[in-house]
């Protein structure tokens, strides 16, 4: 259980027991807010086909093994899966073998709605159809599924057992604050502010260490799980400038509104100037420079494709015009990835007060807010020789 409301930094918190995506299917649940990642996922599928392509095909009698990492509880991870499947059952098919068994091992932390995920999969297929009934059977999925909780940090499967690795928009989420951050007497201590856009050079440069170690964890790992000849499709957040304080839409999201009415509930008194330093939000949105660095470094992957792409705006709203909308579709996302840390740290009933300010600020700038929110993200397709 994450402690609730007391004194507690979140860090100390060890992040990776208590981070998740708001669950079920409520109005700020992550389900109900990654319409937006949906979207940018699929302007990207023609890339992650061009990795499935390059993977190298094992005999048809060894099951073929697809994992999703930071799958979150929503239908995009599914969505996912099922094209990554389909299409290597058409590769096997087009050279005229018989399809194997597909696994499919779903993965988040401990935390992360498990149960919600499962109810959306669809029932397994007959084993044995075809491609053609597959896709005729529609709803159905020609896969075996699994959960898998863990750190995608560090190792979550056998060597040697997986051929394809897939993780989508959770590579930006550090596995912790780290702790110079959160300390009074460093230089890297985020006075006043609840995340890196535009802070400090010491703190911007805290962040990045950590961000560096981790994926240099998360190669580590993959290195040793990946079968030869496997690849990985990872895409997360990213940002344009060489400035790590300056973190784009990352920054937009999390340094403006959300940033105002963390200071809104100190100069209301609802909480002192401490409690507010002490919440960091744990995520960074890395350059090409940051992400290549450590792929090079680790030196285990061919490097396929590595590049940073526009990917849009996070706001997914049916009508542009309508202020309050828009507002309430900014609170609604920032706390369909935020809320489980701000409720930790605060409380619900502060937790509320806090987005209720966030969709007032972000009403009154509706107009701004859908003109300049706008994500990158940094694309790469790595495979295992
Ligand atoms: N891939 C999904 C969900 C992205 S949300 C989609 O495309 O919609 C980001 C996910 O990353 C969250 O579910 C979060 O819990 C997970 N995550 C963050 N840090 C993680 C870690 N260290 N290990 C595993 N999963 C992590």
């Amino acid at each position: 259980m994450a402690p609730k409301g007391d004194n507690v930094v979140v860090s100390n918190m060890k992040l990776e027991r208590m981070l998740s995506m708001k669950g079920g299917k409520g109005e700020a649940s992550y389900a109900n807010n990654s319409q937006a990642q949906a979207l940018h996922a699929r302007s990207m599928l023609h890339l992650l086909e061009e990795t499935l392509d390059g993977v190298q095909l094992n005999s048809p009698e060894v099951p073929f093994v697809v994992v999703d990492l930071g799958c979150s509880c929503g239908s995009n991870t599914i969505y996912i899966v099922d094209v990554m499947i389909k299409h290597m059952i058409k590769r096997y098919e087009a050279l005229g073998y018989e399809p194997p068994e597909f696994s499919a091992f779903f993965s988040d932390l401990p935390s992360n709605d498990f149960n919600t995920l499962f109810q959306l999969l669809p029932p397994l297929a007959i084993h044995g159809s075809s491609m053609e009934e597959c896709l005729a059977a529609n709803n159905h999925r020609p896969y075996f599924a699994a959960g898998v909780p863990g750190s995608f940090y560090r190792r979550l499967f056998p060597a040697r057992s997986i051929d394809v690795f897939h993780s989508a928009f959770s590579l930006h989420w550090l596995s912790q604050v780290p702790e110079s951050v959160l300390d009074k007497r460093s230089t890297a201590y985020n006075k006043g502010r609840v995340f890196i856009h535009g802070a400090s050079e010491s703190t911007a440069n805290a962040y990045k260490k950590r961000f560096q170690a981790d994926l240099a964890g998360f190669l580590r790992s993959r290195s040793q799980e990946m079968k030869r000849g496997g690849s990985m499709f990872l895409v997360c957040l990213g940002r344009t400038s060489v400035d790590p304080a300056d973190q784009g839409g990352a920054g937009l999201l999390f340094g403006t509104h959300f940033q105002d009415a963390w200071d809104d509930l100190v100069q209301e008194g609802l909480i002192n100037s401490e409690k507010r330093d002490n919440f960091n939000i744990p995520v960074y949105a890395p350059s090409l420079q940051d992400f290549k660095e450590v792929v090079e470094a680790d030196g285990s992957f061919a490097i396929n494709k590595l590049e940073v792409f526009k990917g849009g705006s996070p706001l997914v709203v049916n009508q542009p015009d309508d202020e309050a909308e828009v507002g309430r579709a900014l609170a609604n996302s920032c706390r369909s990835v935020s809320g489980v840390l701000v409720d930790a740290h605060i409380g619900d009933r502060l937790s509320e007060e806090l987005f209720l300010r966030v969709e007032r600020r972000a009403t009154s700038h509706a107009k701004e807010m859908l003109e300049q929110l706008q994500f990158f993200h940094i694309v790469a397709s790595l495979s295992f020789g």
